[in-house]
C-alpha cells in the first residue's frame, strides 16, 4: 500500500492509504476535510473509507465532508460510537477492516481516550495508532487511566519490531527533549535527539517511527511498573 502524509492544523498528521491493486483508498482522522480531498484528488485517489482512532474533533472533524463528497465508508470505535460523526461500523477490539485485500487488525488501546482504537496491517507492517503512542513519547491521559495506557503502550510495543506505526501528531522534538531530561545518560536517546533535531531544523517529518526506534528510545517504555509510568507521563505534562 502507497501511505502519504496530509499535514493539517499545527502538528497533525492526515494519513491517506491507497491500495494500488483495488484502487480503494482509506483515510485515517480526517480532522480536515479540505486538504485530504485535494490530496486524494491530486493523485486521482478516490476516498472509500474513513479510519477513526478516536473521537477528537482534529481528528474527526472531516468525517462528514469526506463522506459527503465520496461516499466514504466510517470505521471508528465502538466505545465512542455516539461522537463520531457519520459512524457506519463500530469496532472493537480484534475485530477486523479491510482496505482491498488488505485487512487490518483492531487493537483497543485505551487511555488518550477511553474507546481509542488502532488499525493494525499486519501484512504491510504498518499500524496507524491515532494518539496512543507517539515518536518517543505517548498521549495525554484525557480519559483512561495510567494503568490502560501503560498497557495498551505494552500492547503497541508488542508487535513486530519492524511495524511501521503512524501516529497522528508531529510531538518529536519535544517529546525527545523530554526523553534526554528524564533518561540523561541514555546514549540512545541522546543520539535519537540528534537526529530528531536535525530532522525538524530541516523541516523533515518525524513521522512514521516503528516499534524497534520505540523500543529503543520511547521514555514510557521504560516505565517497569505503573507507578514509574504514571510519574512519568505527569511529568510530560508539566514539561516545557
Ligand atoms: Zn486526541
Ligand atoms: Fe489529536
Amino acid at each position: 500500500m502507497e501511505i502519504v502524509a496530509v499535514p493539517a492544523f499545527s502538528d497533525n498528521y492526515l494519513w491517506l492509504v491507497y491500495d494500488p491493486a483495488s484502487g480503494e483508498t482509506a483515510v485515517v482522522d480526517p480532522g480536515d476535510a479540505a486538504p485530504v480531498l485535494a490530496a486524494a484528488e491530486a493523485r486521482g485517489w478516490r476516498i472509500t473509507t474513513i479510519l477513526n482512532t478516536h473521537w477528537h474533533p482534529d481528528h474527526t472533524g472531516g468525517n462528514l465532508a469526506v463522506k459527503a463528497a465520496t461516499g466514504a465508508i466510517v470505521y471508528g470505535p465502538a466505545g465512542e460510537a455516539d461522537r463520531i460523526p457519520g459512524l457506519d461500523h463500530p469496532l472493537g477490539d480484534s475485530d477486523r477492516v479491510s482496505l482491498g485485500a488488505q485487512e487490518a487488525e483492531v487493537i483497543a488501546v485505551p487511555g488518550h481516550t477511553l474507546g481509542h482504537i488502532a488499525y493494525w496491517f499486519a501484512g504491510d507492517g504498518v499500524a496507524f495508532v491515532g494518539d496512543t503512542m507517539f515518536a518517543m513519547g505517548c498521549g495525554r491521559l484525557f480519559e483512561g487511566t495510567p494503568e490502560q495506557m501503560h498497557k495498551s503502550l505494552r500492547r503497541l510495543a508488542a508487535l513486530p519490531e519492524e511495524t511501521a506505526l503512524y501516529c497522528a501528531h508531529e510531538y518529536t522534538l519535544s517529546n525527545a527533549r523530554f526523553a534526554a531530561q528524564a533518561f540523561p545518560d541514555d546514549l540512545a536517546i541522546a543520539e535519537r535527539l540528534t537526529v530528531v533535531e536535525e530532522a525538524r531544523a530541516a523541516g523533515r517529518p518525524t513521522v512514521p517511527t516503528d516499534v524497534a526506534a520505540e523500543r529503543a528510545t520511547n521514555p514510557f517504555l521504560r516505565a517497569r511498573d505503573v507507578d514509574e509510568f504514571a510519574k512519568l507521563r505527569l511529568a510530560k505534562d508539566h514539561f516545557r
